[in-house]
C-alpha cells in the first residue's frame, strides 16, 4: 500500500509524517514564565484575548529532521540568553559589557555582547518566525510570500548575511517585574518599517523585514556577523508592547472570568 507522502514546508523534502510536537517558541521560553498554577499567560494582539496554556503553542507542521535541526538553535539561545547552564562553554564564551550614559532623556543603559555564534542565534530568531508562520499563528500584519521565501532561504544558507533582515534585541532590566511576558511573533509597522516582534525571558526580538534602507540605529544595534551586538536596556513598561499588552489583558479579563 502506498503511503501518502507529505512535503515539509521548511526543507521541501517528502516525508511520511511530521514531527508530532513542534513548538513555535521553544519550551524553555515558557518555563520561565509559569505562574503559580504552572500555566503561561499568553496575549494575542489580534484576537484580543488572553489564554492560559500549559505547554505553549505546538503542532505538526515540520518534519523530524527539521525539528532536530531547529532544536539546536533553540538550545543555543537558551544557553546564551538564560543562566540555566552557567558552566556551559558556549554560555561562558559570551562577553557582556555594561555601559551607562546620561542624556536629555535621563540615564540610559546598554550592553555590548561579543563572541556570539552568529549563525546559531540568527537561526534561532529565524526559526521562531518560520515556525509561527507555518503553524498559521502569525498575528498582526501579513508576512508576504516574497519575504517568507527569503527568510526561509536565509535560514538554510551558510551566508553570513547580517544586513538583509537585521535582528535587534532589546533587553529588559533584571529587576523588571514584567520581563517574563511571552509574546508570540507578530508583524507591526513602525516608522515605515515592517518589523516582526516577539518577546520572552526578558528579551524583545525585532526583525526588520522592509526592503528599503534601514535606519542608522538598526545598523549600529543589530546582531553582526562578527558575533557582536548592542542591547539597549529598556523596561518592558517603557515599550509600546507593554501598553498594548496591558490594554488587551484588561479588556480580556472583563470578558473571561477564568483569569
Ligand atoms: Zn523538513
Amino acid at each position: 500500500m502506498k503511503v501518502n507522502m507529505l512535503t515539509c514546508p521548511l526543507c521541501n523534502k517528502e516525508v511520511a509524517e511530521f514531527h508530532k510536537r513542534s513548538h513555535i517558541l521553544p519550551e524553555w521560553m515558557y518555563t520561565e514564565i509559569y505562574d503559580k498554577n504552572h500555566k503561561a499567560i499568553e496575549v494575542s494582539k489580534l484576537k484580543k484575548k488572553v489564554t492560559k496554556r500549559q505547554k505553549g503553542y505546538y503542532g505538526q507542521f515540520i518534519c523530524k529532521s527539521c525539528e532536530i535541526e531547529s532544536q539546536k538553535y533553540d538550545h543555543y539561545a537558551s544557553l546564551i540568553l538564560t543562566n540555566r547552564s552557567p558552566n556551559n562553554p558556549e554560555h561562558k564564551l559570551i562577553s557582556k559589557e555594561h555601559f551607562e550614559y546620561q542624556d536629555d532623556g535621563g540615564q540610559n543603559e546598554y550592553e555590548e555582547w561579543k563572541n556570539i555564534d552568529f549563525k546559531k542565534l540568527q537561526g534561532f530568531v529565524l526559526v521562531c518566525i518560520l515556525r509561527t508562520q507555518l503553524a498559521g499563528q502569525m498575528k498582526g500584519l501579513t508576512l508576504n510570500q516574497k519575504h517568507f521565501k527569503k527568510l526561509l532561504a536565509l535560514y538554510h544558507s551558510d551566508s553570513m548575511d547580517d544586513l538583509s533582515y537585521p535582528i535587534v534585541i532589546i533587553k529588559n532590566p533584571d529587576n523588571d517585574k514584567f520581563r517574563n511576558q511571552l509574546i508570540i511573533p507578530y508583524i507591526k509597522k513602525q516608522r515605515g518599517h515592517h518589523i516582526i516582534e516577539f518577546a520572552g525571558t526578558g528579551f524583545i526580538f525585532n526583525i526588520y523585514v522592509s526592503s528599503h534602507n534601514k535606519q542608522d540605529y538598526v545598523n549600529s544595534l543589530r546582531l553582526k556577523n562578527d558575533g557582536s551586538m548592542l542591547l539597549i536596556i529598556i523596561s518592558f513598561k517603557q515599550t509600546g508592547l507593554f501598553w498594548n499588552t496591558q490594554r488587551i489583558v484588561k479588556a480580556a479579563k472583563k470578558v473571561s472570568k477564568g483569569i
